[in-house]
């Protein structure tokens, strides 16, 4: 199998690009498959053939495992043995794989931010049950300051490392279970003081920054003139449901630029297809994607779903939103709770949350807000099962990738409908994909779990409101993600002001506030907004 680590080493050093890789992998695979009676018997004849057994795993209640295929593929075009789990798979169940097929290293993979906590987890066990191989990090929210600060601590018993993208992962691998005692003890050696300084640059960390304290912040919260403004009123309000929506309507919608970041290819679509260095391999890519979203569109292969709803509501006690089952506006239906931004900002700047947007109850004014959950990842399964066991990778991660395109699409698509149809307030709005994709339109559709409401347990009063679970077939496990992997969810506003931020860290008494707020103990709150306090627990 010398052939495929030349294949890895021209991935690692940039000389061949990751759809070419995952390509090569199916013949590899293949050849794998073919030669399995010989290797064996090499086996037994003493001789090693693999260079180890990784087991991979996407953590309990995340669902996303493109990018820990792709690690898993590039690993196994060096030769090593891989064991994917696939997504949601509990600490249990990875301890006990692990044991069973003696793996050489455990790789844990991660999207949401609530699989940082259960990585800790996973670590913790991994030292109780007296593990000591080294155990790999990486997936969209992970960082090396998590890893060394939150998880290395609990698992000293081996190594941890924090794998940044699949190029990475290779080099990372062979120095840690490599042949070179040498090279192994220093890499090891090297990554514990790297953390080390980490954790010490953390622990000293004077921030530089300045925060308010809650009562501060909402002091300078941003005060829209409602005494002018009349919020537009629904066309049509209450739960709206889509079923079996045309994947041919939604193609149109896709955003092709984070199609081209799922494959590791850097550039905006559709220059990038012209790119001087990766413009040959993205056109290439293009094409494939093309033909194949042609055909799961003729044949049918996956379905969309929706539900989405516009209900009368009103900002209450500066940072939650009730809203209403009617127009009296007297009994609420749910309420949602918003973070505002503490950092002290530039004079005349104001501390935001998502709350200013809607009018308050006491300027009488009558607003209204949306929420939707969308997805396009129904039926899918079938067919990834169907290229994994044909080796084909490269169509098994297409197809979950033009899945996730879609279920984008279908969130662009229905806002369109909402401003023009349902809520109705730009009835006349006329936008090319690219200018929705810039986000050229009125209002805004902020996601629970992204940066101006990263707050994930908010998605259940999403789901309370529009009764997701009776409406659609979109579930949420126990860490708030959403089943299927391509799905969206979010919220509608229709003010012109309303604008995407970031909410940036918050301090002790906000966390205190949205726990009380909340109902929940300030334990749990602090762990839900982990990666947003500005202070050590
Ligand atoms: N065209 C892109 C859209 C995804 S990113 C694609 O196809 O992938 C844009 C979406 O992310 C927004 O529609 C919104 O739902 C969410 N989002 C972006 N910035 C946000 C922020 N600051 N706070 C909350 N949600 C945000």
């Amino acid at each position: 199998m010398d052939g495929m680590n030349v294949v890895g080493d021209l991935f690692g050093s940039g000389k061949m690009f990751l759809p070419q890789v995952v390509k090569s992998a199916r013949v590899m695979k293949k050849a794998v498959a073919y030669l399995t009676p010989f290797i064996e018997a090499e086996k037994q004849a003493g001789e090693k053939s693999s260079k180890g057994k990784i087991l991979l795993a996407t953590v309990k209640g995340d669902v996303h495992d493109i990018g820990k295929n792709i690690v898993g593929v590039v690993l196994a075009c060096n030769n090593y043995d891989i064991v994917d789990l696939g997504v949601m798979v509990p600490a249990d169940k990875i301890l006990k794989t692990a044991r069973e097929i003696n793996a050489d290293v455990i790789g844990l993979s991660g999207l949401i931010t609530p699989s940082l906590d259960e990585m800790v987890h996973v670590a913790k066990e991994m030292q109780r049950e007296g593990f000591a191989i080294p155990l790999l990090i990486g997936g969209a929210t992970t960082s090396k300051t998590h890893t060394a600060v939150k998880i290395e601590p609990h698992y000293s018993a081996g190594p941890v490392v924090h794998v940044l993208d699949a190029s990475r992962s290779v080099a990372v691998v062979s120095a840690l279970i490599g042949n070179d005692d040498g090279t192994r003890m220093t890499f090891i050696e090297e990554t514990r003081n790297e953390y080390a300084r980490v954790r010490e640059a953390r622990a000293n960390r004077q921030s530089s920054k300045q925060f308010l304290t809650l009562d501060q912040a909402r002091t300078n919260k941003l005060r829209l003139n409602w005494s002018d403004y009349s919020p537009p009123v629904p066309v049509k309000t209450g739960i709206m449901t889509f079923e079996d929506y045309s994947i041919e309507e939604l193609a149109q919608y896709i955003d092709w630029t984070p199609f081209f970041s799922s494959w590791q290819l850097a550039g905006k679509f559709p220059a990038i297809l012209q790119d001087e260095i990766v413009g040959k391999e993205a056109q290439k890519l293009y094409n494939d994607a093309r033909s194949l979203l042609r055909r799961m569109i003729d044949e049918h292969w996956l379905s969309a779903q929706a539900v989405a709803g516009l209900f009368p509501a009103n900002s209450v006690g500066d940072d939650d939103v009730e809203v209403y089952t009617d127009e009296d506006r007297k009994t609420v239906l749910v309420t949602l709770r918003h973070l505002r931004q503490q950092v002290q900002k530039a004079a005349g700047q104001p501390n935001l949350c998502l709350a200013d947007f809607i009018a308050p109850a006491h300027t009488g004014r009558r607003d209204y807000i949306g929420a939707f959950a969308v997805s396009a990842g129904f039926g899918i399964e079938k067919w990834v099962a169907k290229f994994e066991k044909e080796h084909d990778d490269y169509h098994a991660i297409m197809v979950k990738a033009l899945a996730d395109r879609l279920a984008e699409a279908f969130a662009e698509r229905l806002h369109e409908r909402i401003r023009k149809e349902f809520w109705g307030y730009a009835a006349t709005e006329t936008l090319s994909t690219e200018a929705l994709i810039e986000e050229a339109y009125q209002g805004i559709r902020p996601a629970p779990g992204y940066p101006a409401c990263p707050e994930h347990t908010e998605k259940k009063t999403l789901w309370q409101l529009l009764d997701v679970d009776t409406h659609t077939h979109i579930r949420l496990t126990e860490s708030f993600a959403m089943h299927p992997a391509a799905s969206v969810s979010g919220w509608y506003f229709s003010h012109p002001e309303a604008k995407y931020f970031g909410l940036g860290q918050i301090g002790k008494d906000q966390v205190e506030d949205y726990a009380r707020r909340k109902g929940m103990s300030v334990e749990e709150a602090k762990r839900w907004l982990m990666p947003v306090l500005n202070f050590e627990e």
